[in-house]
């Protein structure tokens, strides 16, 4: 099938490293050259880390990295026959894109989000199409998570939640399907989580370490919330609580104080080097 990924980020090139295994052709769409580079560096390096970790069995790196194009403009996306957003978590710029791809794409195209939280019946709202229009939300790193949040807006049809739970199974991954709203299932927790982690942070009560080593200790989570919140990234972090306090009115969604000064410092987790923990 012939694939678009729309943002070359941290989600947009793991998704297009999956589907470009799984024998997709892929075209991903990134107005920024520098994230654009630093994508095919970072699927180099997953697919290398791949052969490291003794997962031969697919087709070769150079075979996997030949079948994505890069590129930074939307109309190479008119060909496919199915498209996964991957760019930053705004309401804003998504319901641009998605006017934008309703536009460019065939009547047949299924324009799918991988956003953290924003319903997707909003971003659906922006097209002539909302029964084609899905949320997959995957995990980081997209090619060694199995499992991917299926998120069915009031107007997705069910031929168009086939067509989703169909490509995700041939990346041999499973769809958890949950119905629509702020944060669907995962985030709606598990921000609420990382901001009182953060929150006891700045209360003085524990320290990152102590936090995560709580979860990881005690409950058995292979990692705490803030690592979890390292791992995905802070600015994005901070980002998706803003969308979800906007769209709840829910305070607890405010990001706290130590998250908004870790960003603003750019100090953004592991991709940065440094974050609640510090990775350098
Ligand atoms: P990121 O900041 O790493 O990447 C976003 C990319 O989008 C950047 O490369 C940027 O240049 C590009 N971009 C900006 N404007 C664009 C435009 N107009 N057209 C195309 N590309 C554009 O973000 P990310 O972490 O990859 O997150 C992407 C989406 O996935 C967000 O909605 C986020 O909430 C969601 N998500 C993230 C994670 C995570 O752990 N990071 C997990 C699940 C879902």
């Amino acid at each position: 099938m012939r694939v678009g990924v729309v943002g070359a980020g941290t989600m947009g090139a793991g998704v297009a490293e999956c589907l470009a295994q799984a024998g997709h052709d892929v075209t991903v769409v990134d107005p920024d050259p520098q994230a654009v580079d630093r994508a095919r560096a970072r699927m180099r390096d997953s697919l290398r880390l791949a052969i490291l970790l003794g997962r031969t069995g697919g087709p070769k790196p150079a075979e996997v990295s030949a079948r994505v194009r890069w590129t930074g403009e939307m109309t190479d996306l008119r060909d496919t026959t199915f498209v996964v957003e991957c760019a930053p978590e705004r309401i804003d710029l998504k319901e641009k894109l998605f006017a934008e791809l309703d536009r460019l794409c065939g009547p047949e195209t299924i324009l799918a989000t991988c956003t953290s939280g924003i319903p997707v019946d909003r971003i659906a709202a922006s097209t002539t199409r909302p029964e084609q229009v899905v949320g997959l939300h995957f995990m980081n790193p997209a090619p060694l998570k199995d499992t991917v949040e299926v998120v069915r807006g009031p107007r997705t049809s069910p031929h168009t939640l086939d067509r989703a739970l169909a490509l995700l199974a041939s990346l041999n991954k499973t769809g958890i399907v949950v119905g629509d709203g702020p944060g669907f299932v995962l985030n709606r927790v598990l921000m609420l989580c990382i901001a009182e982690a953060a929150a006891a942070l700045d209360d003085g009560v524990a320290d990152a370490e102590t936090t995560d080593a709580l979860f990881e200790g005690c409950l058995g989570h292979p990692m705490g919330p803030l690592r979890t919140a390292d791992l995905i990234g802070l600015d994005n972090v901070h980002d998706t609580m803003t969308a979800l306090r906007e769209l709840t009115g829910d305070d607890h969604y405010r990001p706290p104080t130590s998250l908004v000064t870790l960003v603003e410092a750019g100090h953004l987790g592991r991709k940065t080097g440094q974050g609640f923990h510090d990775y350098r």
